[in-house]
């Protein structure tokens, strides 16, 4: 019998970035996706109407409640969550094709959804984006500018929720500086020797 595993590469680890709301996850996800074209983004599919400048297929798959109910329904979702009032969740094929064809895969999705991927999949790899300090979350949260004062508040509680579950996670990045980050981030993923180098 042929060992067919040789000439394919092995499957690699799934990597999750999570953190509180408006820590810098969307930042440094845009830093890799301009940056390292090695990484595949999983694009999530969501509830929430778009923003100002996101379009549907790259920053998000925009869909309504009853099509995101299909998709729950036919499991076609790895893990998916409620966040602020609205349903996100990670297309399951799309990212077990990519991690079967060897390429490393960053999921950034919220802390319910980090422990449905640790319960899904425990060889994933769970990474922590914290701020520097809380004041300098809740002041990036306060301004942002694009939300109500309701959603803000509920962003705050979310974010004092998910910076308690920072023990849960395999490690922590502390986000002082973007590039910083995205280095780090990526030597974990495509570096096996990153994750004993990393803090
Ligand atoms: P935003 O509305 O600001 O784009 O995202 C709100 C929150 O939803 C963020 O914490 C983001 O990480 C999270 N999120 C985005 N996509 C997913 C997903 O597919 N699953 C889960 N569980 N959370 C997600």
């Amino acid at each position: 019998t042929r060992d067919t595993a040789v000439g394919f590469p092995p499957p690699r680890r799934l990597t999750v970035l999570s953190g509180p709301s408006g820590v810098g996850k969307s930042t440094v996800v845009a830093e890799i996706r301009q940056a390292h074209p090695e990484v595949w983004l999983s694009v999530s599919v969501t509830t929430r109407k778009p923003r100002p400048g996101e379009v549907h297929g790259l920053h998000y798959f925009f869909v309504d409640g009853p099509e995101f109910d299909r998709l729950v329904g036919a499991g076609e979702l790895l893990e998916w969550a409620e966040f602020a009032g609205n349903r996100y969740g990670t297309p399951r094929a799309a990212v077990l094709e990519r991690l079967g064809a060897g390429i490393p895969t960053l999921l950034e999705i919220d802390l319910e959804g980090a422990r449905q991927v640790r319960e899904a999949m425990p060889e994933a790899l769970l990474v922590f984006l914290a701020p520097p300090t809380w004041e300098e979350l809740e002041k990036r949260l306060r301004g942002r500018g694009t939300e109500p004062d309701d959603v803000i508040e509920r962003r705050l509680a979310a974010g004092r929720v998910e910076m308690a579950a920072e023990p849960e996670f395999d490690l922590t990045l502390v986000n002082t500086n973007v590039q910083d980050v995205c280095h780090r981030l990526i030597a974990l993923m495509t570096d096996p020797q990153g994750v004993a180098t990393s803090t």
